[in-house]
């Protein structure tokens, strides 16, 4: 029986992408840069996801990907501009930003009646903190995993050790894995870090049709609201 669900914040509780277009829009007439036109947003996504990928897979930290992030997406796009200046104004907004994906908020009203709810993101503490209390969810979880604060991330096994110690810690003696269930829309890092710890898996397609192979994942969910037929 599931007890405690682990739920993933970028493009899963939170629109990620939608920030983006929105801040590439505004951040570009801003700056004077020529104009945000759809075509972009997908180089942004291929470079930023290749970029989370190095970091998954520690060969990257975070501050290195703020170095270097917008520069090279910028002379991808063909622009000359200081990508550290436009990173720190991206970082800015990004704190303030709490765009929910479709029927997120009613999933966590959902989930917290009847689960332990914990925020498992990889990210900036302050910054992911921030956002959840502007969003107004802070209170619905009671706990959050992020790794700058545990110094180890998805889909890492130090990570889910911390997640886990806490766990046991606060409330949940004994928690096993498999009574626990992380819903997320990466598979390099939320199903294969959750899979690989022998918890349960729900993979989020953000609307796409996928192809269901259940190898991927326990569930697989295109709509937030599908949760609630599962748990
Ligand atoms: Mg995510």
């Amino acid at each position: 029986m599931i007890k405690v669900v682990f739920i993933d914040i970028d493009d899963t509780i939170f629109s990620f992408s939608g920030f983006v277009k929105k801040t590439m829009h505004d951040g570009f007439e801003k700056f004077g840069l020529k104009p945000y036109t759809d075509e972009m947003f997908p180089i942004f996504e291929e470079i930023n996801s290749e970029l989370w990928r190095r970091i998954e897979q520690n060969k990257l930290t975070l501050q290195q990907l703020r170095k270097i992030r917008w520069n090279m997406v910028f002379k991808e796009l063909g622009i000359t501009f200081d990508g550290t200046l436009f990173e720190n104004y991206f970082c800015t907004e990004l704190r303030e930003s709490a765009i929910f994906e479709p029927h997120a908020l009613e999933v966590i009203k959902y989930l917290k009646t009847g689960y332990v709810l914990c925020v498992a993101s990889n990210g900036p503490y302050e910054q992911q903190y921030n956002r959840l209390k502007i969003g107004g969810i802070d209170t619905y979880f009671s706990h959050f995993f992020i790794s700058s604060a545990i110094g180890a991330g998805k889909p890492d096994k130090a990570y889910f050790d911390y997640c886990f110690a806490e766990l046991r810690d606060n409330g949940n003696e004994g928690l096993m894995p498999e009574e626990t269930i992380i819903i997320g829309d990466s598979l390099t890092s939320d199903i294969a870090g959750g899979r690989n710890y022998g918890m349960k898996t729900c993979f989020y397609t953000k609307g796409k049709k996928c192809e269901s192979d259940h190898k991927l994942a326990d569930y697989i969910v295109s709509d937030l609201s599908d949760i609630m037929q599962i748990l």
